[in-house]
């Protein structure tokens, strides 16, 4: 297990132009989380949220990673067995820049989910077709989104991913959805990067605190880590 794992929300592609929940004048604004993204929505407002998916692949295509997803790439291609990635975004920005093995916490856009068995199916950025049912068990599909209510599937990898880690960074999330500060008091270095104070997120129990954007931050956080490795 990695020594190094960096963690990451909605913050680290905002600058690859996908907008946080935070972000003022976003695309969050003009939603209702509770009609697109919450338990149960698949039954009562299908249509719209599927549409709603279609349209976050069809932007997910436009953008690109940014310096920061490319500096994690570049470390981790230089430790592979001892840089982990976790994150909380269901975009593919890790994959395009490079990093491998990303444990996606809230699920992944461009990829569809069997309702009935679970099968996955990538569809990259296209428009999920909505007669396609699977070639397992002739299920209906749907987004492969962990919504606000519903088991997330991945937790359990997060606590394996975290058993040797000894230096955490967490880059660009609010704490509002998973709480870290816990694993932050039990590692040796931890450190933390979003752009202004969380009221969810204890900043005291971090060893540094760094309000900047992550692609400015994400150089000296390389340095660390690359002094930890070395010492
Ligand atoms: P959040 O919106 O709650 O918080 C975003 C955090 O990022 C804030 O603390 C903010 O200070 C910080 N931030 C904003 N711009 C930044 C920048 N340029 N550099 C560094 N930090 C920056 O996001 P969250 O904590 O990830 O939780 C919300 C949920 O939203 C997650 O479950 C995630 O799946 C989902 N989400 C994902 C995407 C995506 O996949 N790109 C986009 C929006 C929301």
């Amino acid at each position: 297990m990695a020594r190094v794992v960096i963690f990451s929300g909605a913050g680290i592609s905002a600058e690859s132009g996908l907008s946080t929940f935070r972000d003022t004048g976003g695309l969050w604004e003009k939603y209702r989380i509770e009609e697109i993204c919450q338990a149960g929505c698949l039954s009562w407002n299908r249509e719209n949220t599927l549409a709603f998916y279609d349209a976050r692949r069809e932007q997910l295509a436009s953008v690109t990673p940014n310096t920061a997803h490319y500096a994690i790439a570049k470390l981790q291609a230089k430790y592979p067995n001892d840089v982990a990635i976790i994150t909380q975004n269901v975009d593919d920005l890790f994959e395009r820049a490079g990093c491998k093995d990303i444990l996606h916490l809230h699920g992944f856009l461009p990829r569809l989910r069997c309702e009935q068995c679970g099968a996955t199916h990538l569809i990259g950025y296209t428009k999920q077709e909505r007669t396609f049912t699977c070639k397992n068990c002739g299920g209906s599909f749907r987004p492969d989104i962990v919504f606000f209510g519903e088991a997330a599937p991945m937790y359990e990898h997060l606590y394996d991913a975290m058993q040797d880690c000894q230096f955490l960074v967490i880059i660009g999330s609010s704490g509002n959805v998973i709480d870290m500060d816990h694993f932050a008091l039990h590692v040796k270095v931890s450190i933390l990067n979003n752009l202004e104070p969380s009221d969810a997120i204890n900043e005291r129990v971090y060893t540094k605190v760094l309000h900047q954007k992550a692609t400015e931050a994400i150089d000296e956080i390389v340095e660390d880590i690359e002094r930890f490795m070395q010492g």
